[in-house]
């Protein structure tokens, strides 16, 4: 076995963890690679196809020869599609300084808190969380402040709670809404009584990650930055992944004061350039066209979570809350903790996550990794029957534990 040299890499890249949710699902390829019959729920991807008309504007791109270096911030065609997507969708006014695209909305929110985070700023963190938030702040430099939520507050954090952990160190504050991973969504009241809290304390930036903004089963969509007040301190995260089913195609952006969107663009010049030319010259007729297949994969995925609910409150021990957005459910499942089939014992949410990868074949990820232990994220993004075996398995698996 070749020696293990790790004790080279630097001391930031030795303390950044590693993404749960690719972990898991490099887990779950592993074992479908050794023969075994793995359904995998644990990546949050859609799972339809890119719509034609997008891939085809990317034919059209490379066609025209849309091949080459794009100015950092991004492609014009594809700025000008975003400006005209938050004016129509959310209300908003940008212009082309205060848009930056990236590879992902990953890299946005990497951008922004490199671009705003020093060693004693500390940026609140609404909990459960998306896995990457924390590790991007610790790798920027910043402290986080975990804000948690329970099941029984339906995952929201209250403005009660965000005024109780201001400190006159805070200086960011991420949330996303609709959430990865709990699939709850901030109501415009809710958002509201958090900007309250807001204009009670100046200097402390949002960034509001917006990226399921078209997969909502309620009420409109709120931006953040369109409220009283935000406007100036809001960074606004979205992208092409989930509204567009465009994963692969790494894209994202964000609108933020000039000053910030213009940090960021420094900093991605130094480090990615800019995203894709095709893909941005495809992303921009995506933007600009009908988004009726964007809201008939919206449509499927919400008939997919009242069957994952009916499903899920059938397994003994479960407690599931009714997600309005996003495609993932999230599970309260301490109730195995301590269990034992007599030959494996159920500790905690990671081992809940492994027994159930590597016994019935299902491969979810642990509540631990968005900050919540008593849960698991199941991403209900695959069909209604492989949605029904893979809770089959597990309803199977855990009859066998008391
Ligand atoms: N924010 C949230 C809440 C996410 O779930 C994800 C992952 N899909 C991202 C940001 C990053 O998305 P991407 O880099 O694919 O645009
Ligand atoms: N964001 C998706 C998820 O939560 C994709 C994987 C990742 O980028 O972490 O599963």
């Amino acid at each position: 076995m070749a020696s293990d040299h790790s004790h080279f890499l630097s001391d930031q890249i030795k303390s950044l963890g590693e993404s749960a949710t690719l972990k898991m699902s490099a887990l779950a390829r592993e074992l479908t690679a050794q023969g075994h019959d793995v359904i995998s729920l644990s990546i949050g991807q859609p799972d339809f196809d890119t719509p034609d008309h997008i891939k085809d504007a990317a034919k059209e791109a490379l066609d025209k020869g849309i091949t080459g270096y794009t100015p950092v911030p991004g492609l014009v065609k594809y700025r000008e599609a975003i400006i005209n997507k938050l004016k129509r969708d959310n209300g908003l006014d940008y212009n082309m300084k205060q848009i930056v695209v990236s590879n992902g909305a990953k890299q946005c929110i990497a951008n922004i808190c490199l671009a705003l985070c020093n060693s004693t700023d500390e940026v609140i963190i609404f909990t459960p969380y998306w896995v990457s938030y924390i590790e991007i702040v610790k790798f920027a430099g910043g402290k986080p402040v975990i804000l948690k939520a329970p099941i029984e507050n339906d995952f929201k954090v209250s403005a009660q709670q965000l005024e109780d952990a201001i400190t006159a160190n805070t200086k960011l504050i991420i949330f996303s809404s609709p959430c990865n991973p709990t699939g709850s969504v901030y109501t415009k009241p809710e958002l509201e009584a958090i900007a309250e809290v807001l204009r009670r304390h100046k200097d402390i930036f949002v960034v509001s990650d917006e990226i399921y903004e078209y997969i909502n089963f309620g009420d409109p969509h709120t931006s953040f930055a369109g409220l009283e007040g935000m406007y100036d301190r809001t960074i606004t995260v979205n992208g092409m992944s989930k509204g567009f089913a465009m994963t692969g195609w790494r894209l994202g952006y964000m609108a933020a004061p000039e000053w910030i969107a213009s940090a960021c663009a420094k900093i991605q010049g130094q480090f990615t350039s800019g995203a894709s030319a095709f893909g941005q010259y495809a992303a921009a007729v995506a933007l600009d066209s009908s988004l009726e297949t964007s809201y008939a994969m919206r449509d499927e995925f919400e008939k997919r979570k009242h069957m994952i609910i009916g499903l899920l409150q059938d397994i003994p021990g479960f407690r599931v809350n009714d997600p309005q957005g996003a495609f993932y459910i999230f599970p309260n499942v301490s109730h195995y903790f301590g269990k034992t089939n007599g030959k494996d014992t159920i500790i905690d949410a990671d081992s809940f996550a492994m027994e159930i990868l590597n016994n019935a074949h299902v491969g979810i990820v642990s509540g631990s990794a968005f900050g919540n232990d008593d849960c698991i994220r199941i991403s209900y993004a695959a069909s209604e029957e492989t949605l029904r075996e893979a809770v089959r398995r597990i309803k199977a698996f855990l009859a066998d534990f008391s």
